[in-house]
Formats: C-alpha cells, sequence, structure tokens
C-alpha cells in the first residue's frame, strides 16, 4: 500500500505515511468507530486522471460521519483538492482512494469533540479480479439495521465482511453472498448485487443494504440502454433461478458470477446484458467528457 515516499494527507497536511502516527488510545482503533469510503480515479480516455463520482462519495462519507455522531467540519471542495494532490505527489492515476474519519483517544463511549481525517491512495486492480466469480451464501448475515446504521460506510460493520469473505475463501468459493436479517438477499462483503432474468435486472431494495454509488451508476446505466431494474426483496432462491447476476462496487466495479452455491447460471456471459453494463461502466469511468469536480 505504501512506500517509504508515500504521502498521505492527515489533518491538513502532507506527511510520509512511514512517519505518520496516530494513537493508541483512539476510540477508533478499540471500538471500530469510525467512517470510512473506497474511492477510485482513472486516466481517462482524453489523458487526464479524474477521480469517478468524488462528490457522491464525500457527501457519503459526510453522511456517515453524522449518521455515527461524529463531529465533520470538512469542505467537500477542499476533500476533493486534497485527493487530487495525494494523487499528483504520488504520481498515481489510476488509483483506489481510501479516506477515513476516525476518532480522538477516548476509551469511553461518550462523543467527542473533534474527529481525524487522514486520505490515502494507491494502485490497485480489481477487488474481486476479472474472472466469473464462484460465490457463495454466507452462514453469516448482515448487521440488523436495528443494531447499526446500516446506510453508513462505517468500519465496525467491516467484522462482519471480514468474517463471511474468509468463509467463503477458507471453503474455496470467490466470495460470498450475505443475506439479511430475513434472510433475503442484501449484499457481497464490499460490493452490491444484481441479477438478470428475462430482459430485466433485479437487485435490492436499500434499507439493509449500502446504498452503492456504483449501484446508483449500474441503473443509470440501465436508464440510458433502456433495461428495466427492479428493486425489491428476492430469496437466494430465486437468485439461482436467474439467467446471470453480478457484483458491482468502486472497488470491484462490475463483476459478472458463474454461480451460487451449486448453481451455475445459464446464460453466457458475453451475451448478457450484465455485460453490455459491465463494458459500459468501463466506459463511463474512463469517458474523457467526466467533469473533475471540486
Ligand atoms: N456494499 C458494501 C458492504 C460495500 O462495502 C461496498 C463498497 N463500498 C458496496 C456495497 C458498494 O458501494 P460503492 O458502489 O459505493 O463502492
Amino acid at each position: 500500500y505504501y512506500h517509504d515516499n508515500t504521502i498521505i494527507y492527515l489533518n491538513g497536511a502532507f506527511v510520509k505515511a512511514a512517519e505518520a502516527t496516530t494513537d493508541y488510545y483512539s476510540q477508533s482503533l478499540h471500538y471500530g468507530y469510525a467512517v470510512f469510503e473506497g474511492i477510485r480515479s482513472y486516466q481517462t480516455a482524453g489523458g487526464e486522471t479524474k477521480i469517478f463520482k468524488a462528490k457522491e462519495h464525500y457527501d457519503r462519507l459526510k453522511n456517515s460521519a453524522l449518521a455515527l455522531n461524529m463531529p465533520y467540519s470538512w469542505d467537500t471542495n477542499e476533500l476533493i483538492e486534497a485527493t487530487y494532490a495525494v494523487l499528483e505527489k504520488n504520481n498515481l492515476q489510476n488509483a483506489y482512494i481510501r479516506p477515513v474519519i476516525y476518532a480522538p483517544a477516548n476509551m469511553s463511549f461518550n462523543p467527542n469533540n473533534e474527529s481525524y481525517i487522514m486520505i490515502a491512495a494507491w494502485e490497485m486492480g480489481l477487488f474481486l479480479g476479472e474472472k466469473l466469480l464462484r460465490v457463495m451464501t454466507s452462514s453469516f448475515q448482515r448487521p440488523n439495521p436495528k443494531g447499526f446504521r446500516i446506510e453508513a460506510k462505517a468500519s465496525g460493520h467491516y467484522v462482519n465482511s471480514i468474517l463471511a469473505s474468509q468463509e467463503a475463501k477458507a471453503k474455496g468459493f470467490d466470495e460470498a453472498l450475505l443475506t439479511d436479517m430475513n434472510g433475503f438477499v442484501a449484499e457481497g462483503p464490499g460490493a452490491n448485487v444484481f441479477f438478470e432474468k428475462n430482459g430485466k435486472l433485479v437487485t435490492p431494495a436499500t434499507g439493509n443494504i449500502l446504498p452503492g454509488i456504483t449501484r446508483a451508476t449500474v441503473m443509470e446505466i440501465c436508464t440510458e440502454l433502456n433495461i428495466p431494474v427492479e428493486e425489491r426483496l428476492f430469496t437466494t432462491d430465486e437468485l439461482k433461478q436467474a439467467d446471470a447476476a453480478f457484483f458491482c462496487g468502486t472497488a470491484a466495479e462490475v463483476i459478472g458470477w458463474q454461480s451460487l452455491d451449486e448453481a451455475v447460471f445459464p446464460a453466457n456471459w458475453n451475451d448478457t446484458l450484465s455485460r453490455k453494463i459491465q463494458l459500459a461502466y468501463k466506459e463511463r469511468v474512463t469517458a474523457a467528457a467526466l467533469v473533475r469536480e471540486k
């Protein structure tokens, strides 16, 4: 992730990652009380490096912090500028960007008067690779939305993601699929899910999932391509009857599935609408016409 000369943004300053320090008494380290984002930049077709949907990501970061009662006083435009500076200082084009908002030293559960921010970036390939995935229904369910702010991208939620992902890999699968507390399909450990059946796409409704920015982009693409999309609850049994399925997320982009548990998806991936969406996504994130937000 970093080497001797890597620069991060830390509370208003650009510092060497290898020399940056944090507080071992931080409430974030002990209790998972922090929020973060996962953002990507791309070298666009015009040659310029642009952060995809920077404003949407920093708006979600702020909303995540506020949902957890963390003080948040940063300006989105300034953070976007700082992020471009991190990319430039590290000579990164196609990068994964990781801002984290974390808490000061506090071993109680009481609120804090301030929060801290760190922004790191590194080059990263596709999170789930490029091959069709063998997916396993996890024995872990997503956190109960009545016990968490499930719409927030909170660090502590990712203990659930780590458990599910490790279980799937230990059993020889590529990735996990988690259900919600009622047994309906929710999402992957770090990506949203869609399935395709008879020329239509279906994705879980919001409420028990992280409302993904890639999920929203996929729905925009569907509108453009005249592909109908339904947002609703469904079971893994229904999903196993689909023609095709995919995960989508900033780090994963759009990645198709080969199978869920024992069920192999019958459509040839290259012939699916899902594949069209995968290609359209790639085109969109690298489009020369993308505005550089600030
Ligand atoms: N669900 C979870 C649990 C995630 O961690 C992610 C990745 N941020 C997503 C969905 C997809 O969100 P996005 O498209 O905004 O990256």
